[in-house]
């Protein structure tokens, strides 16, 4: 059996493409598999669990049958989706996961994690995470009505744009200090993350030990999976048929 991990697809209604083969991917191979992992950034956008975007609709409909049919699905926060939330669980059978999170995939102990909280350069980007998670700003933005909370996300882009920041500029990479630090912590020796649309196993001494960071790539142009099974980890690239 296999255990299978995607992340990044950034799911749009502006981007059929992907979602048709986030669909495929669920109902084929997704199927057969042990679990899925869906670590973060499955959505482009989610303004909360009352977002009546009717894009959307079709994906959970699609996951909960996934869970239906026997196969585990989880779920961990991306810094697209991260008000993902309980009714989100309920509707779809989805586990949401912490970020980080450690499983142990057929005797290794991995750590998985969204990657974001590791790109600790980016300073400024740090800042909005360390606000945007606090529970209090999470409850106060969820508290908004939908148009107040487009509003805000607008203006958030707008203001974005304005410190010469686009849409379109390249994610900083993971600092390589705070990647040994969360193997450290976890007394693990393998990390798994997606985030930095860098699709690459990378292999580096840890002192003691050498230690493996898998990164699952996007799916603008095609799909990116990690596919484990008792041999170890293959990261593929999912072909856009
Ligand atoms: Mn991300």
């Amino acid at each position: 059996m296999t255990t299978l991990f995607i992340s990044d697809l950034h799911l749009a209604a502006g981007h059929p493409e992907i979602g048709a083969q986030f669909l495929d991917f669920l109902s084929g191979e997704a199927r057969e598999s042990e679990s899925l992992y869906i670590l973060g950034d499955l959505f482009d956008a989610w303004l909360g669990d009352d977002d009546p975007n009717p894009y959307y609709k079709g994906m959970k409909l699609a996951l909960r049958e996934l869970v239906d049919s026997g196969v585990p699905v989880f779920f961990m926060h991306g810094n697209r989706d991260f008000t993902v939330g309980p009714a989100f669980a309920a509707e779809t059978g989805v586990e949401i996961l912490e970020d980080p999170t450690v499983v142990d995939l057929y005797g290794k102990q991995v750590v998985l994690s969204h990657g974001d909280a590791l790109c600790t350069d980016d300073v400024h980007y740090q800042q909005i995470r360390a606000m945007t998670r606090n529970p209090d700003w999470l409850a106060m933005m969820l508290a908004k009505s939908i148009e107040e909370r487009i509003a805000f996300a607008l203006r958030a882009r707008e203001e974005s744009k304005a410190r010469g920041e686009s849409m379109t500029d390249e994610i900083m990479d993971v600092n390589q200090d705070a990647v040994i630090a969360i193997l450290r912590e976890h007394k693990v020796d393998t990390l798994l993350h997606g985030h930095t649309h860098r699709p690459a196993i990378h292999k580096f001494d840890l002192g003691d030990r050498e230690a493996t960071r898998i990164v699952l790539g996007d799916w603008y142009e095609q799909g990116s999976v990690v596919r484990w099974d008792a041999n170890g980890p293959r990261l593929d690239s999912l072909p856009r048929i």
